[in-house]
């Protein structure tokens, strides 16, 4: 009956929502590259390089930085199952639905966690959180959401660490859509653990999570009176897997590691600083385009994202068929809402690979379309002037 399953042949999409997004044709080809043991010498090699390119991207020093193996989510569930023991207090800021998954994961490990919220669409104080500290006494650490997917929020964190660290507390950064696309700096702004994931702006497929853990953290973790609950994703045992003990754990997945290092040579090749400018470039050239339509922004400028944008959508117009249309008209994928945001959004991103004139102009000419079809009337060809203006002012 093998006969009737054709080959494998999905359309041709251009990825550019919240994720996964593209990937880089040169990943795409070290995916293709033949497998190694994964105790082979030369798979050692390839770990240990892929470690010091993490490190590099990441913006750090940590001896322990590497990839558990899992999407973005196992990096979150790795952060906290080891940093938190059941009755532990934590402070989760929360503007989005990636702080509510943490809130989430870190009950589930027993914490007793302390909610700070903020509005959607808004960055988190770091008052607010300076307020909770001095209510509660011995919170052993703080996360927050650096890129907030869901919303396009950019956290700040330069002063939230100040305020952390005075109070003795670990900080915690979820940094899943930041890596590759803003700077992280892990050191210099005193993170304590971090994490993210390939397929965002790293251009790489979804399946590995690199995360960092800083010397405060990894102490922490050596203090632990309890086992951490997770066997798989026990970084005590893990890090001697990635070391050179190399300790047999799991099966490291081979491909992904080779995805991950040229993602990572490919940012390195190119200049961290390069990298950043061009997602503020493009990702400002996309802002400017968009009001050009008259489309509001869902953030305000100061805290708003160049690789992830969330525009509101405008009076009269569904959602759905907007994003239904764009695939089947232009294999363009952009992103809903999620949460409280469904059907108020959508969520354009500009990540890694993506980040380029192309993807702009192609989105933006593509949504004009699609908006007018729809019976949305702006002038037309203002979006592309002015995303080029920005370009040509900006470069
Ligand atoms: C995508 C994302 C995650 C979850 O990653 P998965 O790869 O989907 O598990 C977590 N946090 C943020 C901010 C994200 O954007």
């Amino acid at each position: 009956m093998i006969g009737l399953y054709k080959e494998l042949n999905p359309p041709n999409r251009v990825l550019m929502g919240p994720g996964p997004s593209d990937v880089h044709p040169s990943v795409l080809r070290s995916m293709s590259i033949p497998l190694l043991g994964h105790l082979d010498p030369a798979f050692l090699e390839i770990m240990n390089e892929t470690m010091d390119l993490l490190r590099k991207v990441y913006q750090t020093e940590n001896k322990v930085t590497l990839a558990m193996s899992g999407t973005g989510s196992a990096g979150m569930e790795t952060i906290f199952v080891n940093l938190v023991e059941p009755g532990d207090k934590v402070i989760i800021g929360v503007n989005g639905l990636f702080g509510q998954r943490m809130v989430d994961v870190a009950s589930r490990c027993g914490a007793e966690v302390i909610q700070v919220d903020a509005p959607w669409g808004e960055i988190v104080p770091p008052e607010k959180i300076k307020d909770a500290l001095k209510q509660h006494k011995e919170v052993k650490l703080v996360a927050v959401v650096h890129s907030e997917t869901s919303t396009g929020v950019r956290q700040p964190l330069e002063e939230l660490s100040e305020i952390i660290h005075a109070h003795g507390a670990l900080f915690v950064c979820d940094m899943v859509t930041s890596i590759g696309g803003i700077p992280t700096k892990i050191d210099e702004y005193g993170i304590d653990a971090a994490y993210s994931g390939t397929q965002k702006c790293l251009s790489a497929p979804p399946g590995l999570a690199p995360v960092t853990l800083s010397t405060r953290a990894v102490e922490a973790l050596s203090r632990r009176k309890s086992k951490v609950q997770s066997w798989y994703l026990d970084l005590s045992m893990i890090q001697s897997y990635w070391s050179e003990e190399r300790f047999y754990h799991h099966t490291a997945p081979i491909t992904m590691v080779y995805s991950l290092r040229e993602a990572l040579r490919l940012i390195v090749h190119e200049g961290l600083e390069n990298v950043f400018k061009r997602h503020a470039l493009y990702g400002g050239a996309l802002h400017a385009g968009l009001q050009a339509m008259d489309l509001e922004l869902l953030v305000k400028n100061e805290h708003r994202l160049h690789q992830l944008t969330a525009v509101c959508i405008p009076k009269g117009i569904d959602d759905l068929p907007v994003r239904r249309r764009l695939l089947q008209k232009y294999g363009l994928e952009i992103g809903g809402g999620l949460g409280e945001l469904k059907g108020q959004i959508w969520r354009i991103g500009l990540m890694g690979y993506n980040a380029r004139q192309e993807n702009v102009t192609f989105a933006l000419a593509a949504l004009e379309d699609v908006l007018r079809e729809q019976g949305y009337h702006f002038i037309s060809g203002a979006a592309l002037e002015a995303a080029n203006r920005f370009i040509r002012e900006n470069e």
